[in-house]
């Protein structure tokens, strides 16, 4: 595997960061998880644009443009032959020292890893995921605001270490005021009749690009679609739940808290949308050439 480090593509062995970058040492920096299905890269555009919001957010300059890093992407997609695969897109701070100040640190690193994932078992696309509420709160949006993807995922990983010795893959996590945030690596929807709901940005959601695109097919499906506070009578009154990410993509859940979610199997609307998000995403995005 060639590994995009700084401009150059190096194989895997040489693809070494120091010890003192701070995106090892404090978890500072910023990264995306893109897909590339049927060779073209989905969302490139907007994925790119995600980053340099996060990092902006974190004061970090990227020492690339925009074209520059979609470039990055598509040249170590094509270097790997990553034609329906996954991708990591990481910058981080830079080499520094042991203090925390990132003003101190050389250049921000930037590294594209292009691979594969499986996130989840098929079985579970076909049956549903089961997911419990846990008691670790999402970031409060004024200590790291969970729009910023940044490097440090302890949040989120404490949740899935809760959802994990619960029995369950994924959890929900709720904000400080107690209302529903997201997944710890997914968005989460609420159907109910014909309306679709998922909470806004400002209740501690990252701004999902699969969310995004899945609002989209859904309102030119004809359904009404709202961004809105959710509680967990909101999940647990639902017809449907389902979870949205670039790795999930669409995966329907059929139990929160061991509670059956409407009739206890994938929902109509659920299904509808999974299968009109993978038209959508195998026949959209930037060539691999
Ligand atoms: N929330 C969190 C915390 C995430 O890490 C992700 C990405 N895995 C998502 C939501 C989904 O975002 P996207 O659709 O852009 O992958």
């Amino acid at each position: 595997m060639k590994i995009y480090l700084n401009g150059k593509l190096v194989p895997e062995k040489d693809a070494k960061v120091s010890v003192f970058d701070h995106g090892l040492l404090y978890g500072d920096g910023v990264f995306e998880g893109i897909r590339s299905y049927n060779g073209r890269v989905f969302m490139l555009e907007e994925h790119v644009e995600r980053l340099f919001r996060s990092a902006k957010a974190i004061d970090l300059k990227i020492p690339l443009t925009r074209e520059g890093v979609a470039k990055a992407v598509v040249r170590t997609c094509l270097a790997n032959r990553v034609m329906n695969g996954y991708i990591r897109l990481i910058v981080t701070r830079g080499v520094g020292s042991l203090g925390l100040n990132p003003y101190n640190c050389a250049k921000p690193q930037v590294i594209v890893i292009a691979g594969t994932i499986q996130l989840y078992p098929k079985k579970l696309y076909d049956e549903g995921l089961s997911i419990v509420t846990v008691g670790t709160i999402r970031n409060h949006t004024e200590s790291i605001n969970p729009q910023i993807k940044s490097l440090n995922y302890l949040n989120n990983v404490l949740a899935k270490i809760e959802a994990i010795n619960s029995g369950c893959l994924e959890a929900v996590m709720l904000n400080p005021q107690g209302f529903v945030a997201e997944a710890t690596g997914d968005n989460i929807f609420v159907v109910r009749g014909n309306t679709l709901v998922t909470p806004p940005a400002w209740c501690g959601t990252l701004e999902g690009i699969t969310r995004n695109v899945v609002m989209k097919l859904a309102a030119e499906s004809g359904m009404t679609v709202r961004e809105d506070v959710l509680t967990r009578y909101e999940l647990y009154t639902a017809d449907e739940v389902f979870l949205t990410g670039t790795a999930a993509e669409v995966i329907p859940v059929v139990t929160i808290d061991r509670r059956s979610i409407g009739i206890g199997k994938p929902g109509k609307a659920t299904r509808k949308l999974a299968a009109a998000f993978h038209r959508f995403a195998s026949s959209s995005g930037t060539p691999i050439k």
